[in-house]
């Protein structure tokens, strides 16, 4: 009846201020969705209550949902209304009046919302992933950049400062620790190699002093920090009768046991060396005729004083030259030390010239 009618109404008027007209704003503010609204008909499809109040109390006429709507009491459908514009419209039955409450937007605007969300979603997920991806990179990064630092090394163990630059890599994980203390170790184990290969490249086998290579290395050197030297030029005398009458191996023999005696006589940084077959070099640090001349004496009386294996006195001859004062040319100095060692030869054997002639 009409005042029923007029009570429901008016019901639904405090239920449109109290909640239903705050759902739209919030419908509207939060997804703004700015032409959706919310109508309300009653069992007779006339609107009871409608946004435009010039729509309340219309008949509802060419809506395409309706006979939906009527069916299905609660649920969604996509329906042109009578204003011939297409919507998506969620609707639910009140069974106690009657009516059913519909939320409608038009599908254009909600599309274009949808694509606009969906682009926006896209746009987040792109920066998210990218943002992802930019940490991964720099994480991996963080984590590989030492080990390829390491890696990198493993192929210049033989550079002189690979130890320190190995030591400067930061050992902030197991497998980095690990591997940077096995490159160590191998490091170390190639600079000993290196150095005992250096070591035989240098020597002689024989007598463990340095050979013709060995020699010009420290000549070299001394030239270069201009210290000046005497040096010794050494030979057996009559080596060949030892050999012939004792045989090569103790000949050998000889030459190591002369070898052991320099390496006793002289101090620790002159420089002994084997220069040839029974030819010995001895560079002593030394500008001062007097210290080299004592020295070979010591070194040739030593000799003379000792028996080898039963074979007798077994001597030896030296010569003496100086560097810089008999020659600025190193090569000259030994030849000059070799004339010197060959007048001592000329002199009887088992005696030392020197180019100072402190002898006499
Ligand atoms: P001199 O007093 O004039 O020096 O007479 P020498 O017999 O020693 O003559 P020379 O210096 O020319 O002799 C060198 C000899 O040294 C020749 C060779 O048989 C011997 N010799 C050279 N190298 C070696 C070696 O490695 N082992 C041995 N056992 N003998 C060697
Ligand atoms: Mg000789
Ligand atoms: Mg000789």
């Amino acid at each position: 009846t009409y005042p029923s009618y007029a009570l429901n109404l008016a019901q639904l008027g405090a239920l449109c201020i109290s909640n239903l007209c705050a759902t739209k704003p919030l419908l509207s503010n939060q997804y703004d969705y700015k032409n959706s609204y919310m109508y309300v008909v009653d069992q007779h499809d006339r609107i009871i209550f409608h946004p435009d109040e010039k729509r309340i109390g219309d008949k509802i006429v060419n809506n395409t949902g309706l006979g939906y709507i009527r069916k299905n009491k609660s649920g969604s459908i996509r329906l042109v209304d009578s204003r011939g514009v297409d919507n998506l419209a969620g609707f639910a039955h009140i069974p106690s009046v009657n009516w059913t409450v519909i939320s409608q937007q038009p599908t254009d605007e909600l599309f274009a919302k949808a694509n606009t969300l969906i682009l926006e979603v896209s746009l987040g997920i792109f920066i998210f992933y990218l943002f992802i991806f930019i940490l991964i990179w720099w994480i991996s990064n963080f984590i590989a950049s030492p080990l390829n630092r390491l890696a990198r090394m493993a192929s210049m163990l033989n550079q002189p400062d690979i130890q320190d630059k190995i030591k400067e890599v930061d050992p902030w994980y197991f497998e980095v620790l690990k591997f940077r203390t096995s490159l160590l170790l191998s490091s170390e184990t190639f600079s000993h190699r290196i150095s005992e290969l250096k070591q035989h490249v240098n020597t002689d086998p024989l007598t463990g002093l340095y050979n013709r290579r060995g020699m010009q290395l420290f000549l070299n050197e001394l030239i270069d920090t201009r210290t000046e030297f005497a040096a010794l030029a050494i030979d057996i005398d009559f080596f060949k009768r030892v050999n012939d009458q004792y045989g090569h191996a103790k000949g050998d023999l000889v030459l190591q046991t002369l070898a052991r005696f320099m390496q006793d006589n002289f101090r620790e940084h002159d420089i002994c060396c084997r220069s040839g077959g029974e030819e010995f070099v001895v560079l002593m640090t030394t500008g001062e005729p007097s210290v080299a001349y004592k020295a070979a004496e010591r070194l040739r009386k030593t000799m003379q004083e000792s028996t080898i294996h039963d074979m007798g006195q077994i001597t030896i001859s030296i010569g003496i030259s100086f560097w810089p004062k008999d020659a600025l040319d190193v090569s000259e100095v030994l030849e000059i030390a070799d004339n010197k060692l060959y007048e001592a030869k000329h002199s009887g054997r088992n005696c030392t010239r020197s180019t100072a002639e402190l002898e006499s």
